[in-house]
């Protein structure tokens, strides 16, 4: 675990103090290896756990798109590279490295969290308007999602995607490792959120089904992690 620590520190000292175009390869590097490595794992785990251990099923069973995977990467890499070009802006609004005590790790956590919600379930809802639609029709365009179709956005619907963090860094003070590790997390998490993947115990499905729901029904459960905003707002259908 220390080593781990020691490792993540010396990657962001050198990361913060690196020419721009280091720092951008590097990031650039890091989001892609996230992206393929737990799209990959996320993609072959729920296949497994399917037909080898027979503990759950697909949600929606139907056939994917021809070449639906293919194209879902290569707008996965797209926005990973976009990813990387907002991390330099986190280069140059970030507080320090880490909190300085617990109190503060935990509520940065806390409020970036809600802020995220709240950006993320808006942001959503822009984009299905009459105006916005067209740029996220790149993601609808996975009506079955898999674990690819997690990125799979239009470069503009990613540069929104991007600018999330350096937007809340220019109003409240975050650390640059608190914003590293959540995006990594986020990132997961998102990836998993496509696996259109049902557990037969139902535990952690109704995270699954709910964004499978969005993308076959449409204008209904934009939220990301937290269903609030849906419930508030009677945008929240289980069904
Ligand atoms: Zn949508
Ligand atoms: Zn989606």
């Amino acid at each position: 675990m220390e080593y781990i620590v020691t490792s993540i520190n010396g990657l962001l000292n050198f990361w913060v103090d690196t020419a721009w175009y280091i720092a951008l390869a590097m990031s650039a590097l890091v989001n892609l290896l996230v992206f393929f490595t737990a799209a990959y794992s996320v993609d072959k785990l729920s296949l497994w756990f399917s037909k080898e251990l027979k503990s759950g099923a697909y949600i929606d069973t139907r056939p994917l798109k021809a070449n639906q995977k293919q194209r879902e990467m290569k707008y996965g890499a797209i926005s990973c590279l976009i990813f990387a070009v907002g991390s330099l802006f986190t280069r140059e609004l970030y507080s320090d490295l880490w909190p300085n005590t617990v109190f503060n790790f935990v509520w940065q956590v806390l409020v970036f969290s809600v802020y995220y919600e709240t950006y993320s379930y808006f942001v959503h809802r822009l984009l299905h308007t009459k105006h916005f639609s067209k740029y996220h029709a790149v993601h609808h365009w996975s009506v079955r999602v898999t674990p690819w179709s997690a990125y799979s956005v239009h470069p503009v619907e990613a540069t929104l995607i991007a600018i999330s963090a350096p937007i809340f860094m220019a109003i409240f003070p975050l650390s640059l490792g608190v914003a590293f590790v959540l995006h990594i997390m986020g990132m997961v998490f998102t990836i998993t959120l496509h696996s259109n993947y049902q557990f037969a115990n139902g535990r952690f499905s109704g995270y699954m089904l709910y964004h499978q729901l969005h993308h076959s029904r449409g204008s209904v459960n934009f939220g990301f992690v937290n269903k609030y905003w849906d419930t508030l707002l009677k945008t929240k259908r289980c069904s």
